[in-house]
């Protein structure tokens, strides 16, 4: 059982490499890749990040639907979260954004361009990936940073690993960005993993990101500092949060609840709870207070 969001990391980490990386990819796992170019793909252009969802159907391969004609539309620079029930769909939406699987039905365009008019390397290049579980690979701090960014100066690495709050732990060890890290990065805590992952994107500057929230239990310091990190991140780019944590994403410009049924209600998050609805209880079940409505 594979989850869409690692096969997305997967899929993300590999493709800098280009269609080699995702062949190899596609052999790892033994599969045919299931979603192709089409012969007259075009290289996306540099893409603001308006998202739309247009009555969007899709499900897994043999199985039912998960989502059924979802619309949704996200604004260039907006926050989303989605919050829902575990199994809702909520990983699955953000998968299609990348164009992971290929829809059923509908579409979904990016400044109004059909993802599936672009190639998926320049589709997948501008949009980035932050998820509890980490790749990294046994090479220097400086190699995981610029992983994708073969090209990146010296000063745009320290300018990645400033904004990702990595400068205190850099300057600490004797050989700084050319540290070495064990296999799969295994010296390093998980805050500090994440955080180098964060700076990975810093540098790669995609105009979309996907956070899938870390529900790890980080201690409350390293916590805040990502969380921090983070939200620079975010700022001034289209960002998707899949929330597990409500009360990390009240300030989202929108928060969108994904039931089984499709999108239940939108909105922030003080009319959502005056609109007493799915969000008010799951916010009320977190809070582990008695519900009102
Ligand atoms: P959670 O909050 O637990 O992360 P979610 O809302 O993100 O859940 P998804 O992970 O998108 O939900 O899963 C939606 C549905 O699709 C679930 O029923 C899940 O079992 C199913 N599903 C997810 N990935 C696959 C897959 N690769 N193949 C088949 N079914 C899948």
């Amino acid at each position: 059982f594979l989850k869409p969001i690692d096969k997305i990391n997967a899929l993300l980490e590999l493709y800098p490499k280009g269609m080699a990386g995702f062949r190899r990819y596609c052999e790892l796992m033994d599969t045919e890749p299931d979603v192709k170019d089409a012969d007259d793909a075009i290289e996306a252009p540099r893409l603001k990040g308006n998202i739309e969802f247009r009555n969007v159907t899709f499900g897994y391969e043999n199985h039912a639907h998960v989502l059924k004609e979802i619309n949704l539309q996200i604004r260039a620079g907006e926050t989303v979260a989605l919050v829902g029930p575990s199994g809702a769909g909520k990983s699955t939406l953000c998968s299609l954004i990348p164009r992971f699987y290929e829809i059923d039905d509908g579409e979904v365009s990016i400044d109004g361009i059909d993802i599936r008019r672009m190639t998926q390397h320049s589709l997948r290049n501008q949009i980035g990936i932050v998820q509890q579980d980490v790749f990294l690979f046994n090479g220097t701090i400086r190699e995981n940073i610029a992983y994708g960014r073969l090209d990146a100066t010296e000063e745009q690495i320290w300018e990645a690993a400033r904004q990702a709050h990595l400068e205190a732990m850099l300057n600490a060890l004797p050989d700084g960005l050319d540290t070495f890290i064990g296999e799969r990065g295994l010296k390093l805590s998980g805050g500090q993993r994440q955080r180098l992952s964060i700076a990975r994107i810093f540098l790669k500057n995609p105009a979309i990101l996907i956070l899938d929230e870390a529900t790890s239990a980080l201690d409350t310091e390293t916590e805040s500092m990502i969380q921090q990190a983070l939200e620079q991140l975010a700022h001034n780019r289209t960002t998707l949060i899949i929330a597990h944590r409500l009360a990390t994403i009240r300030h989202a410009d929108r928060i969108v609840v994904v039931t089984e049924e499709g999108i239940a209600e939108q909105g922030r998050h003080e009319d959502l709870i005056a609109a007493g609805g799915t969000y008010s209880r799951l916010n009320a079940a977190q809070l582990g207070v008695a519900s009102t409505v």
